[in-house]
């Protein structure tokens, strides 16, 4: 028989939700969080639609895997302490192979993340995922796009164009050798969100933004938002032994500067400040607008082409 909406929320939905902050859970109208005096709370929202954000026919652990931890990358980027997040399922069908598979690898990324499931909606129609994270910030202290000063340091976490990498390798457009296959499936379905490394930026790092368009245009948004130029060192940055192993280096670079999802924080630091472990100086901040590399980048044809510049 199949279950109905309670049904499902009872069994594959109501048991992730338990944390130091969560006064009260999944079974209300409303969930309630704890939240410390002097604290700001820190909200997002992503919803991601099957064959728009993530392939058709993924595994269900993985595709909630990804969809909260992208979701959580956005409160790496402002250095906020996990509460809790909230889901809202829209699914074509009832298919409880899938639920099961799909409650598990929510249960992975609640256990990665610190997120506890704490509420959400359940609704019929086209494979949809949204999910609704909760932090908490230091009032004041939040790490915002805005705020990079010229002279700062450009930094990054972990290997920019893996998941890009990765997104080719679903596709068929490249078989990688086996190890370094897996590696970039991981990075593409598994993103590791940065949280702690957020939160030991707080008054460390003088702006912050998580990469999720891709390094150029996400630099674009930080160099914006704190009215300053960004200069990224091509030959700096860090690519992974997977990307590297590409023939064309071309490509390689291409999805590192170009290819988005890969959840990983791109942040300033003040000169002299020590870069923390896992994370690569690859560019400084500069007087002026926009940002500069080194290498010629044709936005318009889709990042076709490169050339020495
Ligand atoms: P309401 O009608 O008051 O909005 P619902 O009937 O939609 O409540 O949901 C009942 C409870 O189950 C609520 O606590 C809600 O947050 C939770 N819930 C519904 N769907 C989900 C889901 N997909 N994941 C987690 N909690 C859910
Ligand atoms: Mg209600």
């Amino acid at each position: 028989m199949a279950l109905g909406e309670f049904g499902i929320i009872q069994r594959y939905f109501s048991a992730l939700g338990s944390a130091d902050d969560v006064v009260l859970g999944v079974g209300d109208d409303c969930a309630l969080l704890q939240l410390q005096p002097g604290e700001e709370l820190a909200v997002s929202t992503d919803t991601a639609v099957e064959g728009v954000h993530f392939p058709e026919d993924g595994f269900p652990e993985d595709i909630a895997y990804r969809c909260v931890a992208a979701a959580a990358s956005d409160l790496a980027a402002m250095g906020a302490r996990p509460l809790g997040m909230t889901l809202s399922l829209t699914l074509p069908s009832v298919d409880e192979l899938w639920l099961q598979a799909f409650s598990e690898g929510l249960a992975a990324v609640v256990k990665a993340t610190g997120l506890p499931l704490v509420g959400g909606d359940t609704t019929r129609g086209p494979l949809t995922i949204g999910v609704q994270v909760l932090g908490a910030v230091p009032a004041g202290l939040a790490l915002r796009r805005e705020g990079a000063a010229v002279g700062d340091q450009l930094c990054m976490s972990g290997n920019p164009g893996d998941a890009a990498g990765g997104l080719a390798l679903l596709q068929g457009e490249w078989l990688p050798e086996p190890e370094f296959g897996e590696h970039l499936y991981q990075r593409f379905y598994r993103p590791s969100s940065r949280l702690k490394l957020g939160q030991s930026l707080l008054g460390v790092a003088t702006s912050c933004i998580d990469i999720s368009d891709g390094m150029l245009a996400d630099a674009g948004h930080l160099a914006d938002a704190s009215g300053v130029r960004l200069r990224i060192d091509p030959e700096r940055l860090p690519l992974s032994a997977a990307l590297q192993s590409h023939p064309a280096p071309q490509q390689a670079l291409q999805w590192a500067l170009g290819g988005g999802d890969d959840y990983e924080l791109l942040f300033t630091l003040p000169a002299g400040a020590d870069c923390p472990p896992g994370c690569t100086v690859i560019g400084e901040v500069l007087d002026g607008s926009g940002v500069e590399c080194p290498i010629e980048f044709d936005t318009r044809s889709g990042f076709e082409h490169f050339a020495e510049g």
